[in-house]
């Protein structure tokens, strides 16, 4: 009886305790069998429980706070206790960067992350993995989005059961908002970046569109601002090694498939150049590496979270085995750059088109049925995903360049414009103040015909088009001028920002729209004294208002219009500088001139 009474109890300790061990570090969308994605507030806990368990190689921080209120997570992971951005640059170890829910319904690399973390420490999976690397780990980027969360958020998408939102609380996209940087998430996300500047970003998102039977896709960016030696590492170590060995831990990879045409993926796929507002434009404007993942919204989402998980492994394990490569090639970048702003009419590509060729390329997707429907009356695609199949398509891969800018000595603001001053900092840029009033030769824009988009775009009414023409002039800017020069590393960022062509430039983004507004009008009492004047010493400019008075009947019936031809002719209206891009471009006489000053 005693025995028995022993025994029973014996069992029920072991019962007690032996589940509570084993489920110890298990995360919580393992618990829920990858049916769910746990809250922020579970996330936090077991990120903490995991850095209290392995303080030596695990550091929870924050970077910033959300605009309602919640940390900015940040997991440090460094084998050598390198929880700083001093001391990781002092291990010479890569940094690598990666990032998750920055779209915050697409989460799988917040799943994937908890649980690598916890292989890299109390699991002791991958006891060498760290040996090269430093992880850093965003596992929420979109906090506030990620709070939002509901069944029918992303209604193209198997899973989890509740997902959160793609946008902020104050509605904005930060994977639109790098070079902008309206977002508090997002300037906070500048400053963490530029205290570490990673080696690498990897941000996690989950596709839309067709059906295949890839698990994941993804995009890299090729085109010009891209450094060559970052570019040589992305082909070789990402695209051929660290993708290999993703796939043969039992995934199917792709390049990220943006369909030519939705109803037919038989038709091709076309690069959609993601440009310098997302997140791996950004990083090829900071001559850092960057990939884009998308894992495919129809695989269920432990495939999903395991491909993220098998991938980002690699990528350490890939570091641990080639210890230096990518340092090199990033710190080639900087010094390519700095170097470029030594050559007169250097220039940096800006505007992209998609180029004519196209490469054949193998999809290993399902066969599909097009059959007309009576709802849109367009075709209805059908994937049939018990039926694979491969297909050869097009792929017109390769962008050309549509426009360049040519790089200045510098760039110089003048002390009015504060907020750009402060925007060139916030994207970590190294200014010189000006302490007194300078007079220089400068080549400045004239932006003429100005036309804006008539909806907002990420909270903007941006500036669709207009005509840039550049000249040489001579002004006077006061003291409290920035003057940005271009041997620094990230001035691929200022081109992108101060040339008014680039496609997310200041100008663009509606940032200087008070310079096209008149803000001195004429009374109609002093512009017939003043046209009668100019007609008196110009019988060009009468000749040409006697023209315009016989061919356009709308102007001659307009005694407004009719007095206004005189006055846009006048001093008093040019030197309202309407239109004058108040950013202004130095070469190196100027520079230096600027740099002599007392
Ligand atoms: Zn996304």
């Amino acid at each position: 009886m005693i025995v028995r009474q022993f025994l029973l109890s014996f069992c029920l300790l072991i019962a007690l305790l032996a589940p509570a061990q084993a489920a110890d570090w298990t995360t919580p969308a393992e618990a829920a069998h990858f049916k769910t994605t746990p809250s922020y507030t579970d996330t936090r806990a077991y990120l903490e429980k995991l850095a209290a368990a392995a303080p030596d190689r695990l550091k929870l921080t924050r970077f910033g706070v959300s605009p309602e209120g919640r940390d900015l997570m940040l997991v440090v992971a460094a084998s050598g206790g390198e929880f700083t951005p001093e001391a990781a640059r002092a291990s010479g170890k890569e940094i690598v960067f990666v990032q998750a829910g920055i779209h915050a319904g697409e989460i799988e690399g917040k799943d994937a992350g908890l649980m690598l973390l916890r292989d890299l420490t109390v699991g002791k999976k991958f006891p060498h993995a760290l040996d090269h690397a430093i992880l850093i780990y965003l596992p929420i980027f979109n906090v506030d989005g990620h709070e939002n969360s509901n069944p029918y958020l992303r209604i193209n998408q198997n899973g989890p059961a509740e997902m959160g939102f793609r946008a902020t609380a104050q509605n904005l996209n930060l994977n639109r908002d790098y070079i902008k940087a309206d977002a508090p998430e997002m300037q906070a996300w500048l400053a963490l970046w530029n205290a570490w500047l990673p080696d690498f970003l990897v941000d996690i998102h989950t596709t839309d569109g067709a059906d295949y039977r890839y698990d994941l896709t993804w995009y890299t960016e090729d085109w010009g601002p891209l450094d060559a030696a970052v570019k040589a590492w992305q082909d070789t170590a990402l695209k051929r090694r660290i993708f290999a060995a993703t796939e043969s831990r039992g995934h199917l990879l792709s390049p990220y498939l943006e369909l030519k045409d939705h109803r037919d993926i038989s038709k091709g796929i076309e690069n959609f150049g993601s440009g310098q507002r997302f997140s791996t434009g950004y990083a090829a404007l900071q001559n850092r590496a960057a990939l884009l993942v998308e894992t495919h919204m129809l695989k269920p989402y432990e495939v999903r979270v395991r491909v993220t998980y098998d991938l980002v492994a690699a990528i350490l394990d890939d570091i641990r085995t080639h210890p230096s490569e990518l340092r090199r090639a990033v710190e080639a970048a900087d010094r390519n750059t700095i170097a470029r702003a030594a050559q007169p009419d250097a220039t940096l590509p800006i505007l992209f088109a998609a180029g004519d060729k196209s490469v054949p390329l193998t999809l290993k997707g399902f066969a599909f049925t097009q059959t007309k429907s009576d709802i849109s009356g367009d075709i209805w695609t059908q994937y049939d995903p018990s039926k694979p199949k491969d297909y050869t398509i097009p792929n017109w891969r390769d962008l050309v360049v549509r426009e360049s800018a040519t790089v200045p000595a510098a760039y110089l603001v003048p002390a009015g414009w504060p907020q750009v001053i402060a925007k060139l900092k916030q994207h970590g840029l190294r200014v010189e103040t000006t302490t007194q009033p300078l007079t220089l030769a400068v080549q400045r824009y004239q932006i003429d015909d100005p036309h804006w988009a008539s909806t907002p775009f990420e909270g903007h009414l941006m500036l669709r088009q207009f005509a840039a023409k550049t000249g040489t002039v001579t002004l006077t800017f006061p003291p409290g001028s920035a003057i940005v020069r271009m041997d620094q590393r990230a001035a691929n960022v200022a081109v992108n920002l101060l040339e008014p062509d680039a496609p997310d430039s200041l100008l663009r983004w509606g940032t200087f729209n008070a310079i096209f507004e008149q803000k001195e009008g004429a009374d109609a009492r002093v512009l017939e004294k003043l046209a009668r004047d100019m007609l008196a010493q110009d019988i060009s400019l009468k000749a040409e208002f006697e023209q315009r008075l016989r061919n356009d009947a709308g102007f001659a019936a307009d005694p407004r219009a009719r007095l206004e031809f005189f006055y846009r002719r006048s001093p008093w209206y040019a030197k309202q500088n309407i239109g004058a891009y108040p950013v202004v471009k130095l070469d190196a006489t100027a520079l230096a001139m600027a740099r002599a000053a007392p």
